[in-house]
């Protein structure tokens, strides 16, 4: 929530030179760090220390909200508090209506041109009452986005450099990392060198990670069985059922047989 409130008002409760709590009226989330410079005395692991060494006692402090009290204290010095918070509740009613009501006098009858300025992530318009002429301007804030129709974006992979292509981090094994190119950007583009040179646009929509260390037929494994583990164990891949022959990405398809003679086919992502 949105405060209108220009002072905010704190009693900070005191006994035994010791801070016992820290009251406001605001509805902000308000944390008050106390600071004690008088440490003689005071345990080794209740001491903070400043990055120029400084030590000193304290602790955090959640300051809680309660007007009833804090409108008390104030009062006992003569100060009155309660003109900004009027205009707190004018501003929460507001939003409560979606702006339907002029702030000033409640009327509905209230015209804005229509027209939004904008800087940044903050959009505003000017408001008039056309009954008590009163003027203002209505806030609004990005809050997301929506109706996307995106269009087709490329990553660069590389079989043999196990990755996709990042302009920062030149290859990387995940797709995360990768840089993506629109389509005028893969005209634009040159295709990065790689060991093997096959290095080649696909869509974003087909990448997958690639495993973080690869696999080859004859490579010692272990297999996790998802079948409750009940042929967990050390396997030698056999065959493994891709174009490359080798194992790149999680979802390959590989054959195992161990010592035993046992046998399975498995999916990567079932290894480690
Ligand atoms: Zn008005």
């Amino acid at each position: 929530m949105t405060t209108s409130q220009k002072t905010i008002n704190l009693v900070v409760h005191v006994e035994g030179g010791l801070v016992q709590a820290v009251y406001t009226d605001s509805s902000l989330n308000i944390r008050v760090s106390i600071q004690d410079f008088d440490i003689e005395g005071a345990d080794l692991d209740e001491l903070a220390t400043l990055p120029n060494g400084a030590e000193f006692l304290g602790h955090i402090e959640q300051a809680i909200r309660d007007n009833p009290h804090v409108d008390a204290v104030f009062a006992a010095f003569d100060q009155a508090i309660e003109c900004d918070r009027k205009e707190d509740s004018a501003q929460e009613n507001y939003l409560k209506t979606h702006g339907k009501f002029c702030p000033n006098c409640g009327s509905m009858n209230i015209e804005s041109p229509g027209s939004m300025e904008a800087d940044g992530n903050l959009v505003w318009s000017f408001v008039t009452c056309m009954d008590c002429s009163s003027t203002w301007q209505d806030n609004y804030r990005l809050e997301s986005f929506s109706d996307l129709d995106a269009t087709t974006l490329k990553v660069i992979k590389s079989d043999s450099e196990r990755g996709y292509w990042s302009n920062q981090n030149r290859w990387s094994f995940d797709v995360a990392s990768a840089s993506k190119f629109s389509l005028a950007g893969v005209l634009a583009a040159n295709l990065p060198m790689s060991l093997g040179n096959d290095a080649e646009f696909i869509d974003l929509a087909d990448a997958q990670d690639y495993l973080s260390t690869e696999l080859s037929v004859g490579d010692e494994v272990f297999w996790n069985d998802p079948d409750q583990g009940i042929s967990s164990g050390i396997y030698k891949i056999h065959t493994i059922h891709t174009e490359s022959g080798k194992l790149l990405h999680s979802s390959d398809v590989c054959f195992l047989k161990n010592d035993a003679g046992s046998e399975a086919e498995v999916i990567a992502h079932e290894l480690s």
